[in-house]
C-alpha cells in the first residue's frame, strides 16, 4: 500500500491520514509543514502518502525523505500542536512514524485535541460522541455521559 508519516514534533503521534481517523483524533489530519530555509510551506489534510497541500499554489507539497537518517527534512506538526505550542519556527526535522500512520492498534492514538479545554478550563482528556469534552476529573465525577465506543477507546 506504500503508507507512511512522520510523527508530531510536538505529541510524537504521527500525522494520520483522513482513512486512519476516528473522530477523537481526526485534529491529526490537519498539519503543518516547516522548511528549515523557508518556514511554513505546507498546510491542510495529510494524504497518507507524506504529501500536504502547499501554502502558495495548488500542488501537494511532498516531505523530502532523508536517506541518511530514514526521517524526514522537515518538521512536521498537527496544526493543532503547533498552535498550542506558540506556532514555533523549525527546530529540526520529524521521526518517521513506525507504525506508518496507519498500521496502529485501534486507540492508540485517541488522544483528544490539545487545543480543547474542559468547561473549568483543565486540558481535556475526553471527548464525547457529541464533541464535547472533558478533563479527567470532570469526566469522572460530572455528569458527562459517555458512550460505551468512547469508554472503550479511551481506555
Ligand atoms: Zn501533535
Ligand atoms: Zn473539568
Amino acid at each position: 500500500m506504500g503508507f507512511f508519516s512522520y510523527n508530531c514534533k510536538g505529541c510524537d503521534h504521527p500525522m494520520l491520514s483522513e482513512h486512519a481517523t476516528n473522530g477523537i483524533n481526526s485534529w491529526m489530519n490537519e498539519v503543518i509543514v516547516l522548511d528549515k530555509a523557508k518556514g511554513v510551506i505546507a498546510k491542510g489534510g495529510y494524504d497518507g502518502y507524506g504529501r500536504i497541500p502547499q501554502v502558495e499554489g495548488d500542488d501537494l507539497y511532498r516531505v523530502t525523505y532523508d536517506e541518511k537518517t530514514g526521517d524526514c527534512l522537515e518538521a512536521c506538526w498537527h496544526e493543532a500542536c503547533w498552535e498550542k505550542a506558540g506556532k514555533p519556527g523549525y527546530d529540526g526535522s520529524s521521526k518517521s512514524a513506525y507504525d506508518q500512520g496507519y498500521f496502529f492498534d485501534e486507540g492508540a492514538h485517541d488522544v483528544v485535541d490539545p487545543t480543547k479545554y474542559c468547561d473549568c478550563n483543565m486540558p481535556a482528556d475526553h471527548i464525547y460522541e457529541d464533541g464535547t469534552v472533558a478533563c479527567e476529573e470532570c469526566h469522572k465525577w460530572g455528569d458527562h455521559r459517555p458512550t460505551a465506543f468512547y469508554e472503550r477507546s479511551l481506555n
